[in-house]
């Protein structure tokens, strides 16, 4: 069976916003509720602004299956047809990115994204086992400060009792590669094969730990920084399948992105489309930013603005995700609370814009 092609709808950008519910501190403080869903609508108001997205997700606590269902699940179903995709949770630190992606070992939370992604993805090579061949990679990243950091370097053995690790001993340092087709890859990092879903948890639960014990001060360290765990699906179509998903060899990613802290993005300029360094300015969400902002803007784009994918190692690594080849959702992540009403009111505008970002998904053989 050929892949299915990519429809016009697969092209744009999909933003979601998952409003979660107002938290400890912020109940103490007796902060109000100053977000409104329109029953029934992906619509939500903050104060006089009334904002569309593709989907609108109240606070309903921990990401729901139908969250999941919409926004994801179309993303892994196409892995299998060969087409990458992306999934970022952006927002301000404590809005709720690490407890939505599932990332959060710390917090208890299983139900996230990614590890909902990952139990769809076994459920789906189980049903296909018999005509596909199937192999699974893993890598998980950390940048700071415009260092890429291995999160399963230091990994133990998977269970199977085999080291999952693929690559060559003697550490090179990790750099970022484009191929002659334009393929963006990353090398020297930690390269997981994994064959269960219990090796995969097992990557996630030790890059996540890593990541928020990796500094002195923790809280500090993960919202400066950006983490993507990225599985790599490869197959090939089994001998005498005539019903085989795939004709022949397709291989395709899958980003998950828990970004930094959206707070350190201040908004400036006569346009507010730009955005300049600040204190503690984080270079990845600044060129994110402006990247969101040449792609999003048809006037920009029809003149053909200048895309600045290689202002950030973010970016450069999300060249693809972005007016590239992938299918692409941002979660934007939001706290209720009136006293987080300028830091939400960014955030949805930032979101906003990225939704007119058009991309080009291709299957990837
Ligand atoms: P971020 O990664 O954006 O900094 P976190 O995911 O760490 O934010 O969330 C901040 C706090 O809010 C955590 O204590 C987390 O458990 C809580 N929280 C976030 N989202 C929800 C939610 N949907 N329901 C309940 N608690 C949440
Ligand atoms: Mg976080």
């Amino acid at each position: 069976m050929e892949p299915i092609p990519a429809t016009a709808d697969d092209c744009c950008v999909k933003v979601a916003v998952h409003i979660r519910p107002l938290i400890g501190d912020e109940n103490l403080q007796g902060c109000k509720d100053c977000v409104t869903v329109v029953p029934g609508k992906p619509q939500l108001q903050l104060g006089a602004h009334s904002f569309t997205f593709d989907h609108v997700y109240g606070s309903t606590g921990s990401p729901s299956s139908a969250m999941f269902e919409e926004c994801v699940s179309p993303l892994v179903d196409g892995l299998f047809q060969g087409y990458n995709a992306t999934v970022l949770a952006y927002g301000q630190t404590g809005s709720g990115k690490t407890y939505t992606m599932g990332t959060g070992f710390k917090d208890g939370c299983q139900t996230g994204l990614i590890p909902q992604a990952m139990n769809a993805l076994f459920n789906k090579i189980e049903s296909l086992q018999n005509q596909v061949e199937f192999q699974l990679h893993v890598s998980f990243i950390e940048i700071l400060k415009e260092e890429v950091r291995d999160l399963l370097d230091n990994k133990p053995e998977l269970t199977n009792g085999q080291n999952g690790k693929v690559n060559i001993p003697g550490k090179p340092p990790i750099q970022i590669r484009e191929t002659s087709n334009g393929v963006i890859t990353l090398a020297g990092t930690t390269d997981c094969s994994v064959k269960t879903l219990k090796e995969m948890t097992e990557c996630l639960e030790h890059g996540s730990l890593s990541r928020a014990t990796g500094s002195t001060n923790m809280n500090n360290q993960s919202s400066r920084s950006h983490a993507i765990f990225t599985i790599t699906l490869e197959q090939v179509s089994k001998p005498n399948s005539n019903d085989s998903m795939c004709d022949e060899y397709l291989c395709a990613k899958l980003h998950l992105v828990d970004l930094a802290g959206s707070e350190r993005a201040k908004r400036t300029g006569s346009d507010g489309m730009r955005f300049k360094e600040g204190v503690h300015i984080n270079r990845g969400l600044l060129a994110l930013g402006n990247v969101i902002s040449a792609l999003g803007d048809e006037k920009k784009r029809k003149e053909g603005a200048h895309v600045p994918y290689r202002d950030s190692k973010l970016t450069r690594l999300l060249q693809d995700s972005l007016g590239g080849n992938s299918r692409t959702v941002m979660i934007a992540c939001v706290s209720p609370a009136d006293i987080n009403a300028e830091e939400t009111l960014n955030t949805l505008k930032y979101a906003n814009r990225a939704r007119n970002i058009q991309n080009k998904p291709v299957v990837n053989r």
